[in-house]
């Protein structure tokens, strides 16, 4: 540890604070360290390891690729990534998808494409994008820009010219803002995920959907951390019975492996032509199959576990002492602590339980298929931390 440390200090980049652990190995929602200390994992490498470490099915589908053929330019045809599209258009209802590597370059591409149909449909100055206050969007140029909190911005300006935040929840200030802005599109995650975990109200959503429809601006929903399974729906987007025109995702759909995912309906499906976008390395072969494997069992069955589980959490955390409050949908759940969020992370790892933050919560993003056993003795332990020295 104290090695892999001081290396680290020396060679890597300074962006992450990283907590003093080493992860080694794992198999499903267990990990282990370099003493072999086991920890159940409830962040999931933030919510990417959708199906946990190792997964054998995921493994199986991954390695027979990566034995076949690891990458393979664009300017080649190939099968993995074109049955994930097929798979991921049928199952949403979408008509086309573009493959990245990130969910900040799933974003990109859905900023580009909003962009330039507006600029073919309503004008060349619409080029607006209304996107949510406490927003998490990406660390690009772009899609910080995008992203509404000020924290990431300063000493990054200036950012891309053309975004504006709206209160959320909020529809009145959504339409001050589209009739005072040429917009393109408004941009949201319906689980706001980096700054706390919290779902906006449904009512919002549609009307969201509705006013952006109205203005002829295109309505972009943020799935790279909601989707694929995690919010008890194969989207979150379909908790609120609204039919986005782009949709962005990311981080579990591979499984592990880097992808992002930008998916585009019959309105937006024609906007990209040869030559306006493209990504060396999207849409790989060994990604794109490990992205299958996830979604083939991401089925009715899998995601009414997935709501089970949720509803184990939230019977087990509501209400107990020392937590205020559980937000989230699904198995991406945002926990409200009377103790300082940092202390209760620390203690639960100490007491081998991996849990996030988010702000000022902490944050739950255990593997979809977290066998119950391992659910209930993790909870066990947060119910104790989060307890500790509250008087009742
Ligand atoms: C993590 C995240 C991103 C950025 O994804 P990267 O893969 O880190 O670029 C964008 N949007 C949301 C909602 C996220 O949670």
């Amino acid at each position: 540890m104290k090695d892999i440390k001081a290396l680290d200090e020396q060679y890597i980049a300074h962006t992450y604070a990283r907590f003093p652990l080493r992860l080694t190995e794992g198999e499903g929602s267990l990990v282990y360290d370099e003493e072999g200390k086991e920890y159940i994992d409830l962040g999931s490498g933030i919510a990417v390891n959708t199906f946990g470490v190792c997964d054998k099915v995921w493994q199986k589908a991954v390695t027979e690729q990566l034995g076949r053929l690891q990458h393979v330019s664009n300017l080649y045809y190939s099968d993995p990534c074109v049955r994930l599209a097929e798979m991921l258009c049928s199952r949403t209802g979408m008509s086309r998808v573009f493959f990245s590597n990130s969910g900040a370059e799933a974003n990109e591409c859905a900023i580009k494409a909003a962009r330039k149909y507006a600029a073919q449909t309503l004008g060349e100055e619409y080029v607006t994008i209304i996107t949510l206050k406490n927003s998490f969007h990406g660390r690009t140029i772009t899609t910080l820009a995008a992203t509404g909190q000020d924290v990431f911005h300063k000493d990054f300006q200036p950012l891309t010219p053309g975004f504006v935040y709206a209160e959320p929840n909020d529809l009145a200030d959504l339409e001050r803002l589209l009739t005072e802005n040429r917009c393109a599109a408004v941009m949201m995650e319906v689980v706001q995920g980096e700054s706390g975990v919290r779902e906006l109200d449904a009512d919002y959503v549609r009307g969201a959907a509705r006013l952006a429809a109205q203005y002829g601006a295109l309505l972009i929903i943020d799935e790279v951390q909601s989707g694929n399974g995690r919010s008890g729906k194969l989207y979150a987007y379909m908790h609120y019975g609204v039919q986005p025109d782009i949709v962005s995702t990311a981080k579990g759909l591979g499984g592990g492996l880097p992808i992002g995912a930008t998916m585009f309906n019959e309105k937006t499906a024609d906007v990209f032509q040869p030559g306006d976008h493209g990504s060396t390395f999207g849409g790989n072969p060994v990604s794109c199959a490990g992205g299958v494997s996830i979604l083939e069992r991401i089925d009715d069955a899998l995601l009414s576990r997935v709501q089970a589980k949720s509803n184990m959490i939230r019977t087990a955390l509501t209400g107990a002492p020392g937590v205020e409050e559980v937000t989230g949908l699904g198995l991406m759940l945002g926990v409200k602590t009377t103790r300082p969020v940092g202390e209760v992370v620390a203690e639960c790892m100490e007491q081998g339980v991996l849990v996030l933050k988010a702000k000022d919560r902490m944050r739950l993003l255990p593997a979809l298929n977290i066998p119950e056993e391992l659910l209930q003795k993790a909870l066990n332990v947060i119910r104790g931390v989060c307890a500790k020295g509250i008087s009742q």
